[in-house]
């Protein structure tokens, strides 16, 4: 029997190259539903796809904000179960706090913790009735250590971490397991994708001038993180990959080293006044002594 895989956000970026890849096995040991909340968006996917047999993907409407959107696409499943869920789709949210508006902040939190809650939610019957299941969840560096300018992205991933874990003990008595895939920053369309202030945004006329200055830096540092150190989708999908084919898989799975350090300091020094300053040094170390 193939093993059944729902991913969702599959239009692009992560979700897209995993479902390729787990589509295109040789042994076509999977059925990938590859769900999206906008079809208009499969052309990419089916691009990327072309030339592989129909048994091997399904491509479904799903749009993790609406529920029925999300049991509609269950429904669809020919097999009537999923074997691995795959909880991927996500946004970011980039700017100073004082210009969110509260409707923004609410979207990236339905977006990223309830869409990513409902979809478990969805699928956790059927997979304790089946006694086995996979739920795999894109984590982010950003729900393991804050980061400046991104408190919305970061409360919601950070909530995810806390769901997760919270779901995993309980699950263990059910043969299922839960696994967050840790990414740093990954080349994908998530930047331009993400609600982000631009720097000449009205809305930051109401923001101060030390406030700004450091966003600006912050804005630096981010190309600059994303420019040489990003990993490619292939990259995170082998990870995916670890996790899906291990027969006992961790909870957490980190993708890259390079930001362990800095994560480290967190549980060495755990009241965390060394992780603040080694980050803000990090991000926002400049010829100002004043604003670091
Ligand atoms: P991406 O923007 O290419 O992919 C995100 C996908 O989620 C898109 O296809 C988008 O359409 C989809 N999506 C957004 N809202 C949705 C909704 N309501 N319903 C269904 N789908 C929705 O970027 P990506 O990098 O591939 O992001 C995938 C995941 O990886 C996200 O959860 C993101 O937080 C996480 N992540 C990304 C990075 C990075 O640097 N790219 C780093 C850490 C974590």
């Amino acid at each position: 029997d193939q093993r059944v895989v729902l991913i969702t956000g599959c239009s692009s970026g992560i979700g897209l190259s995993l479902a390729v890849c787990l589509a295109s096995d040789p042994d076509k040991t999977y059925k990938v539903y590859a769900t999206m909340r906008n079809l208009a968006k499969k052309e990419r996917l089916l691009e990327c796809v072309k030339g592989l047999h129909r048994d091997t993907l399904d491509i479904l409407q799903m749009d993790v904000t609406n529920q029925q959107s999300i049991l509609e696409a269950k429904d669809r499943v020919t097999e009537k179960r999923v074997d691995i869920l795959v909880c991927n789709a996500g946004v970011g949210l980039m700017g100073p706090l004082e210009v969110q508006s509260l409707d923004t902040m609410r979207q990236i939190l339905e977006v990223n913790l309830l869409g990513t809650i409902q979809t478990i939610q969805a699928f956790l019957p059927g997979m304790k009735a089946q006694r086995q299941g996979r739920i795999l969840v894109t984590g982010s560096m950003g729900g393991l250590h804050g980061l400046p300018f991104n408190e919305l992205y970061c409360a919601s991933k950070f909530a995810v971490e806390g769901a997760c874990e919270s779901l995993a003990i309980l699950l263990h008595h059910f043969n299922i397991h839960v696994s967050l895939i840790e990414c740093g920053p990954v080349n994908t369309d998530f930047l331009n994708n993400q609600q982000k202030t631009e720097l000449g945004d009205a809305s930051l006329q109401q923001v101060d001038a030390q406030t700004l200055s450091l966003y600006e830096k912050y804005l630096q540092h981010c190309g600059a993180v994303f420019q040489n150190a990003a990993q490619d989708t292939e990259d995170i999908v082998k990870v995916f990959l670890d996790a899906i084919q291990s027969p006992s898989p961790a909870l957490r799975y980190h993708t890259n080293d390079a930001m362990s350090p800095l994560t480290t300091l967190k549980t060495t020094a755990p009241d965390s006044s060394q992780y603040i300053s080694a980050m803000s040094k990090l991000i926002f170390s400049s010829n100002s002594a004043e604003d670091q």
